[in-house]
């Protein structure tokens, strides 16, 4: 089966695909992946064959300078849409693939497979958040419809100049998002999703995407660990982490702490700027987090998907500090589930005090039941069948739809 799979420039977008792509190739199947040139290494390591996208690429930066804003993102994805559109449509009547893969937010990909009636699946990394109940509170909405008003001339004028260029069919659904597909693969538990009436039988919930030999390795000083003390990991993920006055927070609370710290500074983050680094702390910009978490105690993140669900995967409780609404979400309904102490979940988010990050490390740390649900999800995310489950589903997809892309 010939797959093409279209994706956005972020990591949490593309590391649960990498273990479902490696699957996939490995029973045989031709996968071609598009993305940004620095996902590369990456996505050709899946055994996927890799193509950018034309120059100017949609780049890791554009999205994240985007990223705490749904409205702003909505606004990027139409304008690389107008953009990427025709190029796309080439490729796929050039290649002729049985089914395309988008992600939840790659609206181009899932433009261009639906303008020419291909078959699609979605792969969603997050929860499905449309129609949820119970999640936000009056102070959310109204930060968002302060995003969303400043955005709303060029959302409306992006979304008719598409339909001007391609026809009402590029928008087959109301929503951007999520850019969902004829079927459409969530990597989490249906258990942990929270409730909507947005959920159909075309939804399958098949767990984390886990498989630590797809994913980017990292040198890391296992040696340095310490196997007499309870071990805390804190990371910000691939976006938020240039937050220099969460982590000498972080120093200044834990500094005489008997717990072991590993701190995930980020990329761009200049670790020598962060001043003296207590003797319990081992800092580096990248750590191999899957092979880390199964060594954890607790975990203090930042709330996105992949974070999350990594660390319930593993059985470890969590700290969320989330920095923008779609990880205040995350936070919130892994609190509802006992395995998680949310911190400064309100606007503009990610704020808190040394002392309430203090207590929170010490009430997941002490108390059990925070372990044990934590646990109980991840059972529910390996029930789930991950992504030997989600290949199955697109192998069962393909075996049921065979079609022929128009020509030119
Ligand atoms: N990650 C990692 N090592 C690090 C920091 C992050 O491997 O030092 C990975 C992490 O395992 C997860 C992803 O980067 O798969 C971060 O995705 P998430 O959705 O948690 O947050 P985002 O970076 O999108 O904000």
């Amino acid at each position: 089966m010939k797959i093409i799979f279209f994706n956005v420039p972020g990591h949490g977008h593309v590391n649960p695909t990498l273990a479902l792509v490696a699957e996939l190739t490995q029973r045989g199947h031709h996968v071609i992946y598009y993305n940004n040139i620095d996902f590369e290494p990456q996505i050709s390591k899946s055994g996927a064959e890799f193509r950018p996208y034309p120059d100017p690429q949609p780049t890791a930066a554009d999205l994240a300078e985007k990223a705490g804003s749904l409205p702003q993102v909505s606004v990027w994805v139409l304008a690389q849409s107008q953009r990427l559109l025709p190029w796309l449509l080439d490729e796929l009547r050039r290649e002729q693939p049985d089914l395309v893969m988008f992600d939840a937010i790659c609206l181009w990909g899932k433009q261009a497979a639906n303008l020419l009636n291909l078959p699609t699946i979605s792969s969603i990394p997050i929860f499905v958040q449309e129609g949820i109940k119970g999640l936000l509170t009056l102070r959310d909405g109204i930060s968002l419809v302060k995003q969303a008003l400043p955005a709303l001339p060029a959302l409306i004028r992006q979304r008719r100049q598409l339909v001007k260029t391609f026809g009402p069919a590029v928008f087959p659904h109301s929503q951007i998002f999520p850019c969902i597909g004829d079927t459409n693969i969530v990597y989490t538990s249906r258990e942990f999703q929270p409730e909507t009436d947005f959920i159909d039988e075309s939804f399958h919930f098949v767990g984390p995407s886990i498989n630590s030999d797809t994913r980017e390795t990292a040198v890391f000083p296992w040696h340095l660990l310490a196997e007499d003390r309870p071990l805390i990991y804190l990371s910000l993920g691939t976006i938020y982490h240039e937050r220099l006055d969460f982590y000498r927070m972080a120093f200044a609370t834990f500094a005489e702490h008997p717990a072991q710290f590993v701190l995930s500074a980020g990329r761009l983050t200049d670790i020598d700027a962060l001043g003296p680094i207590p003797d319990n702390f081992i800092v580096r910009n990248f750590v191999p987090q899957l092979e880390l978490l199964p060594r954890v105690d607790a975990f203090i993140t930042h709330g996105g998907m992949n974070s999350i669900n990594e660390g319930l995967y593993y059985g470890v409780p969590l700290v969320v500090v989330p920095q923008q609404l779609e990880q205040t979400i995350n936070a919130r309904q892994t609190a509802r589930h006992g395995a998680a102490v949310v911190l400064g979940d309100w606007p503009p988010y990610g704020r808190t005090s040394p002392l309430d990050l203090q207590q929170a490390v010490e009430n997941v740390l002490n108390d059990s039941s925070y372990r044990q649900n934590a646990a109980r999800i991840g059972r529910s995310f390996r029930d789930a069948g991950g992504y030997k489950k989600a290949a199955d589903i697109v192998e069962a997809v393909g075996a049921s739809t065979k079609q022929t892309v128009p020509s030119p």
